[in-house]
């Protein structure tokens, strides 16, 4: 497998060998089923890291004081979807055999699935944390069962879905929400509840996907499917600080669609959420 390296994501240069937590790029929209775009994600992501601190007040760390590698952005085709997935799997395995902590760059949602299959196998009791405006719990989407609005019903399929905590949900069909409210541990408009997650789950391995369409278009308007009545950064603030309690063994942020916002806006707001989340992972 091949690995494009640009320049990494700020105070992220760190060997490989020595690092705990590897980051890594999946510019893949193939699924998208609205405006694509989410394959400039990683990139943008990357050249505008420099735009912000490598210091949390928030958190109190400092990306400096860590050992973080970036590693690129993986190559694939782009119009083969299982290929894709399975180059994603093969990266994730090798990062877990290394003894990494993957941390990925999206790209559409569908790529955490790959990721997560990868975290799971080391991880059997695996928890999964997934802040979205979306459900992404259909079983197929216009007839495929591979899709960024399946991806969390996918991840069921091997992870029994009480053990996944989903939030900030505020869009889907009705049998979305009805499944969900059914099965998945769900919080559907708020963040909330993510601060009860310490007591519940103690030292459990979780993994944590973040679509960031989960803040206010407001806030985040670089997004393919942009959905209002979000987040604020404030209380996404909120949820990565509590998030930092708990056992992180893999995490992304995903849907991130850089040229929906000229500003720039959007793409910082991505920047600084990859920074509080990789440290929250390392506290
Ligand atoms: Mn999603
Ligand atoms: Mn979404």
């Amino acid at each position: 497998m091949s690995i494009d390296r640009g320049r990494p994501f700020m105070a992220m240069d760190d060997e490989y060998d020595v690092s705990d937590i590897v980051v890594f790029g999946i510019p893949f929209d193939g699924t998208t089923s609205y405006r694509p775009g989410t394959r400039f994600g990683p990139m943008h992501v990357r050249n505008e890291s420099e735009g912000i601190e490598t210091y949390s007040p928030y958190l109190d760390m400092d990306l400096e004081d860590y050992k973080i590698h970036d590693a690129g952005d993986l190559y694939f085709p782009l119009g083969d979807v299982k290929t894709v997935l399975n180059t994603i799997e093969e990266y994730t395995n090798k990062l877990i055999d290394d003894g990494k902590i993957p941390m990925m760059i999206g790209g559409e949602h569908l790529v955490t699935l790959p990721v997560v299959k990868g975290v799971h196998k080391k991880h059997q009791d695996l928890h999964i944390i997934h802040l979205d405006a979306h459900a992404d719990v259909r079983q197929d989407y216009m007839g495929q069962p591979l899709s960024h609005a399946t991806v969390i019903r996918r991840i069921s399929d091997f992870i029994d879905p009480s053990h996944i905590h989903q939030y900030g949900i505020r869009s889907g069909e009705r049998s979305e929400f009805v499944w969900a409210k059914a099965n998945t541990d769900f919080n559907p408009f708020s963040l909330e509840g993510i601060k009860k997650l310490k007591d519940t789950l103690n030292n459990t391995p979780v993994y944590v996907t973040i679509d960031l369409d989960v803040l206010d278009p407001s806030v985040f308007p670089g997004t393919g499917t942009p959905e209002a009545g979000g987040a604020t950064y404030k209380e996404l603030l909120k949820a990565l600080v509590a998030l930092s309690d708990l056992n992180i063994v893999g995490a992304d942020i995903v849907e991130l669609s850089p040229h929906y916002d000229h500003t720039g806006g959007s793409t910082a707001v991505a920047c600084k959420t990859l920074r509080e989340l990789t440290l929250a992972t390392l506290k």
